[in-house]
C-alpha cells in the first residue's frame, strides 16, 4: 500500500468536534487505499500553556524536564485521534515518539531527528491497522529521555516520517488554505500560490513567515519530499491548497513568488571600531555565544584604521547584545566609540528563483521604494532573495507597494 502522511496543526486538533473533522479526512484517504501515519500537533494554545507552567515551577528548569511536560500536550491529541478513528471502524493505534522510536540528539528543546525505523509501524500495517497516529514534536534521546524538536516542531515530525516511509506525499492540515504571495492581513491581493519551490519556502519561511517550520522545509527539500499545505476547515478537492515541490515540476512562475517581511528587528552599529584582522571575528563570535541571531551585516569601509559596523538581530535580543559588546569592550578585546540600537526597523524581502535568470530585480525593489519615499538602510542579497532594512512605520507600505509592481496578483 502506499503511504500517506497527514499532519494535523494545533488548530485543527483543537475541540473534539474538529479532531473529528480531521479524521474524516483521514478516512476520505484510507478509503482511496492508502496507509496512513497521522502526525497530530497538542491542542491549540496548549503547549504555550506547558511552557508557561514550567517557567512558573522553575525558571531555570532541567531541560530534560521541560521537554517531559511540555511534549504531553501531543500525547493527548494521538490517543484522543486514535480513538475517534476507531470509533469510525478505521483501525488505528497512537505512538509516542518513544514508541516508534523517532530518534533524536539530546538537544533538549532543540533535538534533532536522526533516525525513524519504519519497522514497527509497517508490521503494523501489514497486520491490517489503516492509520497510525503519532505524536509530533517528540523524540527520544540517545540516553533514553524525551525530546522535543522546537516550537512548531511538529512540521519536522511529519516531513521526516514520510521520508522515512517514502511517502508519497506529506500534506500539512493547518488554518490557511495555502501558502501566499505574502501576508493577506497586510496587502489584500496576496494570492494563493498553487506550487512554490522548496527554495523560495525555505527562504519565506526563514524570512517569518509561519506556516511551515523552517526545519521541516530543510528536510523536505533535502529528501525530495512533496509537501502540501492546505486547510482542514475546508472540504478539499485533490488538488487544494499549495504544493511545495521540486522547482523542476514548476512550469510557470514569476520572478518573485513573494513578498517577507518581518517586524520585530532591530539595528546595531558599533561606531569607529578599530580595524585589524580578526575584528569581525571577534565581535560576532561574542554576539553568537551571547545567543544573539545576527541576520544581516555591514561593514563600512576604513578610514585612518577605523570602521563602523552594523548589523540586525531580533529585537528582543538587542539588551544581550548590548551587554555582550560592553562586556567586549571592558575587556579590552574590541575597542569603539559608540553603540547604537534602534528598534523601530523592519525587514522586507522579496524571494523568487527567477532571480537567478533575471537581472533587474534588485533594481526594480529600490526604485520603487524610492518612489514611496522609504529609505533603504541595508541591504542583503542571495541567489534568490534580496531584503531590505527600513523603518518599520513603512513596512506595509513597502508590502503592498511591491507587491503591486511585481504584480503578485496575477499568476504567470
Ligand atoms: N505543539 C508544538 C508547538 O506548539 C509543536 C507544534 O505544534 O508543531 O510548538
Ligand atoms: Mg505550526
Amino acid at each position: 500500500m502506499p503511504v500517506l502522511v497527514m499532519k494535523f496543526g494545533g488548530t485543527s486538533v483543537a475541540t473534539l468536534d474538529r479532531i473529528r473533522r480531521a479524521a474524516k479526512r483521514v478516512g476520505v484517504e484510507v478509503a482511496k487505499g492508502y496507509d496512513v501515519i497521522v502526525i497530530v500537533s497538542a491542542m491549540s494554545g496548549k503547549t504555550n500553556e506547558l511552557v508557561g507552567w514550567v517557567n512558573e515551577t522553575s525558571p531555570l528548569h532541567d531541560a530534560r524536564e521541560y521537554d517531559a511536560v511540555v511534549s504531553s500536550g501531543e500525547n493527548v491529541t494521538a490517543g484522543l485521534m486514535a480513538l475517534t478513528l476507531q470509533e469510525m471502524d478505521i483501525p488505528a493505534r497512537s505512538w509516542q515518539g518513544w514508541q516508534v522510536p523517532v530518534r533524536t540528539t539530546s538537544a533538549h528543546s532543540a533535538a534533532r531527528i536522526e533516525e525513524i525505523p519504519p519497522a514497527n509501524i509497517m508490521a503494523k500495517f501489514a497486520e491490517g491497522m489503516k492509520v497510525a497516529v503519532v505524536a509530533g514534536f517528540q523524540g527520544v534521546s540517545p540516553e533514553g529521555r524525551i525530546t522535543t524538536l522546537g516550537r512548531g516542531g511538529s512540521d519536522t515530525t511529519a516531513v521526516a516520517f514520510a521520508a522515512a516511509f517514502e511517502a508519497e506525499r506529506c500534506d500539512i492540515y493547518t488554518d490557511v488554505d495555502g501558502v501566499y504571495t505574502t501576508d493577506p492581513r497586510v496587502e489584500a491581493k496576496a494570492r494563493k500560490l498553487d506550487k512554490i519551490a522548496f527554495e523560495e519556502m525555505l527562504e519565506l519561511a526563514s524570512l517569518g513567515a509561519k506556516v511551515l517550520q523552517t526545519r521541516s522545509v530543510e528536510l523536505a527539500m533535502r529528501y525530495k519530499v512533496k509537501l502540501r499545505v492546505l486547510s482542514s476547515f475546508e472540504e478539499q478537492s485533490d488538488d487544494a491548497g499549495t504544493l511545495v515541490c521540486d522547482e523542476e515540476e514548476i512550469m510557470e512562475s514569476n520572478v518573485v513568488a513573494g513578498v517577507a517581511f518581518s517586524r520585530d528587528e532591530a539595528k546595531m552599529t558599533l561606531v569607529s571600531v578599530a580595524d585589524r584582522p580578526g575584528i569581525a571575528a571577534t565581535i560576532f563570535t561574542a554576539l553568537s555565544e551571547a545567543g544573539v541571531n545576527v541576520d544581516m551585516i555591514v561593514q563600512n569601509i576604513s578610514e585612518e584604521g577605523r570602521t563602523d559596523m552594523t548589523w540586525s538581530c531580533p529585537v528582543d535580543q538587542v539588551k544581550r547584545a548590548e551587554k555582550a559588546m560592553s562586556d567586549a569592550l571592558a575587556d579590552g578585546v574590541i575597542n569603539f566609540s559608540e553603540m547604537l540600537a534602534d528598534t523601530n526597523v523592519a525587514k522586507v524581502s522579496v524571494v523568487g528563483i527567477g532571480m537567478r535568470s533575471h537581472t533587474g530585480v534588485a533594481a526594480k525593489m529600490f526604485q520603487v521604494l524610492s518612489n514611496e519615499g522609504i529609505n533603504i538602510q541595508v541591504i542583503t542579497t542571495s541567489e534568490i532573495k534580496i531584503s531590505v532594512l527600513i523603518d518599520r512605520k513603512y513596512m506595509e507600505l513597502a508590502v503592498q507597494a511591491l507587491h503591486d509592481a511585481f504584480e503578485l496578483d496575477k499568476a504567470a
